[in-house]
């Protein structure tokens, strides 16, 4: 769906509150701070902003954040028993509604020191990310982007997740259609301006199986080994790619 310019605006507004929950998220990350803390600090950005969850209630979820540490790949549930540790890395995704209108986006961080495998991990998906968004533009398929994601990932010799991928958004947080993170073997619909993307990568160490757990919503890789998510809501304009979820 193409949104108009007042419609642009507001997802312009949600974009901004969701890149200072991941500021105000990101400076609280070290040693000790549970993910519930987390979550409560999410929380704080989007009362002062008189901003929405998208995450809080949806399907019962019961947190405006996801916090994914280490071989979690999305949909952690923050708890005041989950305590990071020096080492750890942790994805935070985190979400925002303003007038009706989403943003979504998601990082992964280092707790302390991380290892430089860990690190190159964080890189590659951040970077995948990147490439994906330079694919939004006006007249490019959609599939494009899950091609360039892709490829970024495997030249590193990391996979990518098959199951959970990014989406179109607006006055829902997931839209149709998805926006696979794979080349999925046709070149999907033709980009126009004024089209809002989530595009997400979520990058493996390990293989790209993931499992879910018993409390419905954490997803780990099958292997154990780390997984990052990197994430941005993107609208196609005629000057290429405006990214919304930054400050
Ligand atoms: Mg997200
Ligand atoms: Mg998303």
């Amino acid at each position: 769906m193409r949104r108009n310019a007042t419609e642009l605006e507001k997802m312009r507004r949600a974009g901004r509150v969701v890149a200072e929950i991941h500021e105000e998220t990101r400076k609280a990350i070290r040693p000790g701070v549970t993910t519930g803390d987390l979550d409560r600090v999410a929380r704080e950005v989007l009362e002062r902003r008189g901003a929405g969850s998208n995450f809080l209630g949806y399907h019962g979820f019961p947190a405006v954040i996801c916090t994914s540490p280490n071989s979690m790949i999305v949909h952690g549930i923050p708890s005041d028993e989950v305590v990071l540790v020096e080492g750890d890395i942790i994805s935070v995704d985190c979400g925002a509604i303003i007038e009706g209108y989403h943003g979504d986006a998601a990082y992964t961080a280092g707790v302390g020191e991380i290892s430089a495998e860990a690190r190159r991990l964080l890189e590659v998906t951040e970077r995948s990310l990147q490439a994906g968004i330079e694919q939004l533009r006006d007249g490019n398929r959609l599939h494009e982007v899950g091609r360039a994601v892709q490829a970024v990932a495997e030249a590193a010799g990391f996979t990518v997740v098959r199951e959970y991928v990014g989406h179109a958004i607006g006055t829902a947080m997931h839209e149709d259609p998805q926006v696979p993170n794979y080349w999925p073997g046709s070149p999907g619909p033709t980009l126009k301006t004024g089209m809002v993307f989530a595009i997400e990568p979520m990058v493996n160490a390990g293989g790209p199986e993931t499992v879910q757990l018993d409390d419905g919503w954490s997803v780990v890789t099958a292997d154990g080994e780390l997984s990052a998510h990197f994430e941005h809501t993107i609208v196609v304009t005629e000057n290429g790619p405006e990214v919304f979820t930054v400050p």
